[in-house]
């Protein structure tokens, strides 16, 4: 069976949900084979095993973390060549993104980005995507070379499929453009202890209608008596109320998770964009005729500082 790279995104070791369900999606069009860098590489196998690695090439260098993006793909460049694959997967961060476009441009091999789902195809995979807002899904394939693909996160279920994940150590020799760019400082962005936006299972967001930076923390509040991450229309980012890397939206992060509460927002299509996959969509919104309502599984018309509290209050007695 043909091999599928699998570029893993993974901080010391611990392998993100993306990372996960790209292998989900490697298996349907082969045999997955991770390739992890940087440190805590090797601790990935045992994660990576469990979902169906085959093999997993690892490699550590300084340059990984020392310089952006080049030594990474020097590095998957240099497992494109150890296996000769039938795919590159590789998780649509900014980062996947850019690392993907290059490879694709050394091995003068088309590429998909943002893919929301991957079958396999008589002439090779093809990838779904969601464009436009979300106004059409269309569905490509790659005519020239091996193909490349970025992968939005939440496109595929996490499964376990147990593989021999047999760790193989990656010779990577590094290009004269690797060290073009420098990191010069780092400064760890401050926890919050929610889980990450694109990852989460719930997501609660707020908007214009939450009226000031001080009022997100009725949404904190509700989010974290769900155990939830915490979205924002652009309107509130944009008005400083909330980060931006807090944005859901076209032009924001994309989101899918089990459960999606929106407060305060009206359902502007570029919002939608980000969120209209979720499983369940609830909203809260004072007018009736916002058009958010078009798209929810469940809406309350009202007050977001009345109803918002009374759902905190309620979820917590629920929970004892
Ligand atoms: C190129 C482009 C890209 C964009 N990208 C994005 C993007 O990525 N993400 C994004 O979100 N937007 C994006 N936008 C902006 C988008 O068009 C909307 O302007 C934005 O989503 C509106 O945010 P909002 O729903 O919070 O605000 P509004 O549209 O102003 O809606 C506020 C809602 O809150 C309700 N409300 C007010 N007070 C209360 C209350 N007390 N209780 C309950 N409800 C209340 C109102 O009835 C209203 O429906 C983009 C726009 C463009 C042109």
């Amino acid at each position: 069976m043909a091999e599928v790279l699998v570029y893993v995104d993974h901080v010391d070791g611990a392998v993100r949900k993306p990372t996960l369900e790209l292998l989900t999606l490697a298996r349907r069009i082969g045999e997955p084979v991770a390739v992890a860098l940087g440190s805590g590489a090797e601790a990935t196998a045992a994660t990576l095993a469990e979902h169906g690695a085959v093999k997993v090439l690892t490699a550590d260098a300084s340059e990984f973390t020392d310089y952006l993006v080049v030594p990474k793909v020097d590095a998957l460049q240099a497992a494109y060549d150890a296996v000769s694959p039938a795919a590159v997967l590789v998780p649509s961060s900014a980062e996947g993104k850019e690392i993907a476009a290059r490879l694709a441009v050394r091995i003068e091999s088309g590429i998909i980005t943002d893919a929301i789902d991957l079958e396999a195809g008589d002439e090779g995979p093809v990838a779904t995507q969601s464009v436009f807002a979300a106004a059409f899904t269309t569905k490509s394939r790659i005519s020239k070379g091996t193909p490349v693909i970025t992968v939005k996160p939440n496109s595929a279920p996490v499964e376990a499929a147990p593989a021999a994940g047999a760790v193989e150590a990656l010779s990577v020799s590094f290009s004269a453009q690797a060290t073009g760019t420098k990191v010069t400082a780092r400064t760890p962005r401050e926890s919050t202890g929610r889980p990450e936006l694109t990852e989460a299972a719930i997501v609660v967001s707020g908007g214009r209608g939450v009226n000031g930076a001080e009022n997100f923390a009725i949404i904190e509040a509700l989010a974290d008596s769900l155990g939830a991450a915490v979205g924002a229309s652009r309107a509130a980012v944009d008005a400083g109320w909330y980060p931006h890397s807090n944005q859901v939206g076209q032009t924001g992060k994309s989101v899918s998770p089990q459960l999606y509460i929106a407060s305060g927002i009206s359902g502007a299509i570029q919002h939608r964009a980000g969120m209209q996959t979720s499983k369940t969509i609830v909203a809260i919104n004072k007018d009736a005729e916002a058009p958010i309502f078009d798209l929810v599984d469940y809406g309350v018309v009202g007050d977001l500082f009345e109803v918002v509290p009374q759902l905190t209050d309620e979820v917590k007695s629920r929970k004892g």
